[in-house]
């Protein structure tokens, strides 16, 4: 766990978010500050700061963390209407917790390209 990063306390419980899924390794949440009618983000509960600190390590771990989205999505009832997913790196993309996440976003329909 890193020091003071909101992601790692709620992966340890110290901080409670509004869960979604949970599992050894991932948890899901709802966003805070939604931008859309379903938004929840998709962590993993061991600190990564950013994308770019991925390792070959994380693969299987990336891949549970898109297992975990689509399963929300379902259970939120828009895995048929369709969604976004999202993983912001670093402050040109507007990346603001750093601790790797998965935006999952859904229930209205997004613009492409994104502004
Ligand atoms: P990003 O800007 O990509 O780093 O996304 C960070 C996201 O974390 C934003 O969408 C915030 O609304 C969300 N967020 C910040 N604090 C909390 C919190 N305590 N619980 C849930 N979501 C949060
Ligand atoms: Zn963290």
């Amino acid at each position: 766990m890193a020091d003071d990063c909101l992601f790692c306390k709620m992966a340890s419980g110290e901080i409670k978010p509004d869960i979604l899924y949970e599992d050894d390794e991932i948890l899901a949440f709802s966003d805070i500050n939604p931008q859309a009618p379903v938004h929840f983000l998709v962590v993993p509960k061991r600190h990564i700061t950013t994308l770019n600190d991925l390792e070959a390590e994380h693969a299987n771990l990336v891949g549970k963390l898109y297992l975990a989205a689509k399963r929300v999505a379902d259970e939120k009832g828009v895995a048929q209407g369709g969604y976004r997913t999202v993983m912001n790196c670093n402050t040109d993309a507007g990346q603001t917790v750093w601790h790797i996440h998965l935006h999952v976003l859904g229930g209205r329909t997004f613009t492409w390209p994104p502004g």
